[in-house]
């Protein structure tokens, strides 16, 4: 069956785009989730939205399961092939196809990364509101499929929220368009909007259209210290009163992850005294002195003693040295390989309690580890990224069993959300129920049924 469905794949799309066998390079293997590496039994490189369309109407009448792959740095193994899967790679559809500087928007193919879509937007003179650290590899298709969060969800939203245009592929080949460039459209069900999310399950994105946003004047750079993740809410309320949509970025990191940065990586401590709380935020107060205008606000909160410490940038070189200890983390988990992450989300209120209970549970479980607590608080995001102290160690199935269970029934109890933006790909899919009720997931399983009713798009992830 495999054979005769490479044959035609063959012949239909050309023999370069269906690789099999040691011709599929590694990269198509694995994503960032740290599971083993999968071959896939073939690797679909489409070109065209058309191919896209022949590759899916033949893998579903053959009943044939496809893997969609993005740029492969998803943390919830969606992309992550499993045995006897086809891959289906957007990597040869790339591009920025437009730029719309009065309509304000982009139109990119799904392959592309998002680094070149923000390096478009920007020689046009408009700011791409999606930001992520692996903007680098990750696509804009990727990008929707996940609807990824990142740096600037309090500035600009989620991806979902920049998006007003989709094409995408059916599992039966069908082609969707509508490549909308207008903030309103109000024209029955918005099928976009649904795939926004859906990681792959229910169709595969070809083309997308980004609303851009004006790009900022001036953007200040500071790292406040702070006794406690209240105290730093209580702040976050000052700064959003105060600058309103200038406030960009608000970033916290808990005490144990800048003691990984500084004693583990090496980067020299930010301030003498130890605080519970670090909080990194970016600010464009618009005005003709945007430097004073942050200035004095932190200078207040310093002197009502809402803040106990805060460095403000000078130059960029300062506000990259500042960057450099929200991003330590990635080389943290390069060099400690073997980790149980989290991408949980806690209401703004519960967010110090909620850490106090993972802090117990830490203590509990796994003592000799390392545990850092960091993320997007502002959003209600918290990344936790539990690892042994020595890079080597391993740890085994049961105390990850253990770990993952410990820290989502804290997220039951503080009803809070399993997955704050990296989705649920196949890592969390055994937790969705801790997260949705029992009519939601019902519903989802209809629309699932109704778009891919062999189930052949990425099967058994998500739902
Ligand atoms: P992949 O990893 O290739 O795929 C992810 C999922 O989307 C899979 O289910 C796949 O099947 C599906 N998919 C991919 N392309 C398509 C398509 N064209 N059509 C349909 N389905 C598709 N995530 C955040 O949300 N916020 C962050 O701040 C963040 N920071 C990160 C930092 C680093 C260093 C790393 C490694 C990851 C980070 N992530 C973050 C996770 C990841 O980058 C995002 O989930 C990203 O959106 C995935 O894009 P990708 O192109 O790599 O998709």
């Amino acid at each position: 069956m495999n054979e005769n469905l490479i044959a035609s794949l063959r012949e239909r799309l050309g023999p370069d785009s269906v690789l099999t066998g040691d011709d599929i390079p590694p990269r198509n293997w694995a994503d960032e989730t740290k599971l083993t590496p999968v071959r896939p039994a073939a690797l679909i490189l489409p070109r065209s939205t058309m191919d896209v369309s022949i590759a899916l109407r033949l893998c579903n009448e053959a009943g044939q399961h496809v893997v969609t792959q993005g740029g492969m740095t998803g943390l919830a193994a969606g992309a992550h092939p499993m045995d006897g899967e086809f891959a289906l790679s957007l990597e040869k559809m790339r591009g920025v196809e437009e730029v719309d500087p009065v309509a304000g928007t982009l139109t990119a193919l799904a392959g592309t990364t998002l680094a070149d879509v923000q390096a478009a937007a920007e020689a046009a003179g408009f700011l791409c509101g999606i930001d992520l650290g692996a903007r680098g590899s990750c696509t804009i298709g990727g990008n929707v499929a996940t609807n990824a969060g990142g740096n600037q969800v309090l500035r600009y939203g989620m991806t979902r929220k920049n998006i007003l245009g989709l094409e995408a592929v059916q599992a039966d080949g069908t082609i969707l368009t509508s490549l909308n460039k207008m903030m309103k459209n109000n024209t029955g069900y918005d099928w976009t909007q649904l795939l926004v999310g859906s990681e792959g399950t229910l169709g595969v994105i070809t083309r997308v259209v980004v609303g851009l946003h004006p790009q900022p004047k001036a953007v200040e750079t500071a790292l406040l210290a702070l006794p406690s993740a209240d105290a730093a809410l209580k702040v976050l309320k000052r700064l959003e009163a105060e600058f309103g949509a200038g406030l960009m970025v608000f970033e916290g990191m808990w005490r144990e992850f800048i003691t990984v940065a500084t004693e583990e990586l090496g980067i020299v401590r930010p301030f003498e005294a130890e605080h519970d709380v670090l909080i990194l935020t970016e600010i464009a107060p618009g005005g003709d002195n945007p430097a004073e205008a942050v200035e004095a606000v932190l200078g207040a909160l310093l002197e009502e003693g809402a803040i106990e410490d805060a460095i403000l940038a000078q130059s960029a070189a300062d506000a990259l040295r500042l960057w450099s200890y929200r991003e330590s983390v990635y080389e943290y988990q390069r060099l400690h390989k073997v980790q149980v992450g989290f991408d949980i989300a806690i209401p703004r209120p519960a967010i110090g309690a909620a850490v106090e209970d993972l802090r117990a549970l830490h203590a509990a479980e796994w003592p000799s580890a390392l545990q850092v607590v960091f993320g997007h608080i502002a959003d209600s995001n918290l990344h936790i990224v539990t690892g042994p102290a020595k890079p080597d160690t391993t740890i085994d199935a049961a105390q990850t069993k253990r770990i993952e269970t410990g820290v989502y029934e804290i997220v039951r109890k503080h009803r809070g959300s399993i997955s704050a933006e990296h989705g649920i790909g196949r890592a969390k899919r055994p937790y969705l129920a801790h997260s949705r009720t029992e009519a939601e997931l019902a519903l989802m399983h209809a629309i699932k049924s109704t778009l891919d009713p062999k189930g052949i798009l990425n099967h058994g992830r998500v739902i």
